[in-house]
């Protein structure tokens, strides 16, 4: 047995220092850190996935890729060698190259559903119940620590509004998520339901072999077409400079432009609106309607702006393949879609890129002492833990910038404090409000003015909450964060030691 392999404790038991849930980006990347930090403590990671990469595993679309450069979406410790923007196949790569240099794999577990966790002060550990998706069999771990990296939505299904009459359309309805390996829309005429980023990956990547492609939206997105590979990168790649060098500027740079475009988002929105509409006038087709279909109400940033590599989407619209459609629908028909306008479209296809069910830590059943943890009354710790519930941490990424620089920050951030736990001789650490925290306003996990889309706000009433101060907030700017997390003070009284 080597060191990091977890010892039985009790028949059916298995104990371990640290018990990761997810072996998607985040679980990979926490297993990295505890490995290189603590190489001689035990841990698992368990995913209800047949294997690793969570949502890259997950999503099958045609044409499936990032919408953040790989540059902040990939590790801080491991550089990114291919174009800005990845097929989801590149970063399944990556990731397998991460758990092969790391030595990962025995400690990954798959088909291993964790159904529910209870901490016990008495044993000063978790219980943890899981089910092998595969063989049925109950399966019972203990641990010191819980990282949660389980992501934020259900793998199982996607998020489907329930319109009228969809039970009499006689064509077929395919989620994104849950894409058929032999859906055949070759000469078809197809919708896709939806304006954000799954919508603008899909089309052009059907387009070419559909008959028709609609993009039918009840408000537009914003889009900003970008190279898939950054002019910078290509330069320092053709100077022969080391990877991890041209890893770190690309780094800076992307982040730098992604900090301009926030900062302009909230000082000058005005002007960035005019900006990303100036930006796509001459890549769309003469006389293209861009305040109807491409100008939203909202201010930039207020959701997710949706990344174009190379255009593609404007060239779909440009050669008549694809076309706009921004309306509300009032019912399916046997045939299509009738809108609130009285215009009739007609599908062979419908693809509902509607978004994620959000489930709120992997739908995992949480007691503390027998008691039921109702997170809907519990407040964020740094984003990182919650209020009265001991020795668990979970990642929760960035909504404007690459999920993988938080994922980054929450580890080393981790890692930090389970040394500390140990210098101090203490084994339990619990976020607990101060007596000067006690009357603390109780504000929504995130604020609908500064982000607000709509998987955020259809599941707000899942949600723990955060305070008006530190550390009991969400912070959503990385350069801010990263410092602010690395000067965090351990002993500020927030964390309950014993
Ligand atoms: C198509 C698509 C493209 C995206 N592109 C970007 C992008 O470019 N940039 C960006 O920042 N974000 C992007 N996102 C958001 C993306 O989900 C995250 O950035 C990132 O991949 C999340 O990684 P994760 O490991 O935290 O979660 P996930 O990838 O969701 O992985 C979580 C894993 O935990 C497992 N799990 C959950 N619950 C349990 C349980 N109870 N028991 C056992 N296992 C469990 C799941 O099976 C899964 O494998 C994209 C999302 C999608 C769907």
């Amino acid at each position: 047995m080597t060191m990091t392999e977890p010892a039985a404790t009790a028949v059916g038991t298995e104990h371990v220092d640290v018990l990761i849930v997810g072996a998607g980006i985040s679980g990979i990347g926490a297993a990295h850190h505890l490995r290189c930090r603590f190489p001689e403590r035990t841990f698992v990671v368990l995913d209800a996935l047949e294997s690793h990469g969570g949502t890259w595993w997950t999503h099958r679309y045609p044409g499936v890729r990032s919408d953040s450069d790989l540059f902040t979406f990939g590790y801080g410790f491991k550089p990114w060698r291919g174009p800005s923007i990845a097929t989801a196949q590149e970063i399944l790569s990556y990731l397998d190259e991460v758990i092969d240099e790391n030595d990962l794999s025995g400690t990954i577990r798959y088909r291993h559903r964790v159904t529910s966790a209870h901490w016990s002060t008495a044993e000063r550990r978790w219980n943890v119940e899981v089910t092998r998706d595969d063989t049925g069999e109950q399966l019972h771990f203990t641990t010191d620590f819980l990282w949660m990296c389980q992501g934020y939505y259900r793998h199982r299904q996607g998020y489907t509004p329930d319109w009228p009459g969809m039970d009499r359309y006689q064509g077929v309805v395919v989620h994104p998520q849950e894409w058929p390996d032999d859906l055949d829309y070759a000469g078809k005429r197809v919708v896709v339901i939806g304006s954000g980023a799954t919508a603008a990956t899909l089309i052009p990547a059907i387009a070419q072999t559909a008959e028709h492609v609609t993009m039918l939206q009840r408000s537009p997105t914003f889009f900003l077409s970008r190279p898939k590979t950054h002019e910078l990168a290509v330069t320092l790649r053709a100077l022969d400079v080391p990877e991890e060098w041209t890893h770190e500027i690309l780094r800076r740079a992307h982040i730098a432009q992604g900090n301009e475009l926030t900062r302009m988002s909230f000082e000058a929105p005005d002007e960035l609106r005019k900006f990303l509409v100036e930006e796509m006038r001459p890549l769309l087709p003469e006389g293209f309607d861009i305040d109807k279909h491409f100008n939203p109400r909202y201010r930039p940033w207020q959701q997710r702006l949706a990344v174009v590599p190379e255009g593609d989407l404007f060239a779909a619209l440009r050669d008549g393949r694809t076309s706009v459609v921004t309306d509300t629908i009032e019912t399916f028909t046997e045939t299509g879609i009738r809108l609130a306008s009285g215009e009739e479209v007609e599908a062979d296809i419908v693809i509902t890129a509607t978004g994620f069910d959000l489930a709120l830590f992997g739908d995992i059943a949480f007691t503390v002492d027998d008691e039921p943890v109702d997170f809907t009354q519990r407040v964020t710790y740094r984003g990182i833990m919650i209020s009265g519930v001991p020795n668990m941490a979970y990642v929760f990424g960035y909504f404007r910038a690459s999920w993988t620089l938080r994922a980054d920050l929450v580890s080393e951030f981790v890692c930090r404090l389970l040394a500390h736990m140990a210098e101090k001789g203490t084994t339990v650490a619990v976020p607990t409000l101060r007596s000067e925290d006690a009357d603390m306003p109780l504000l929504p996990w995130a604020d609908p003015e500064n982000f607000n889309a709509g998987y955020v706000m259809r599941s707000m009433h899942l949600m723990f909450k955060q305070g008006d101060r530190e550390p009991w907030t969400h912070m959503h700017e990385y350069v801010e964060e990263c410092q602010m997390l690395s000067a965090a003070d351990l002993d500020d009284g927030t964390l309950a030691y014993s």
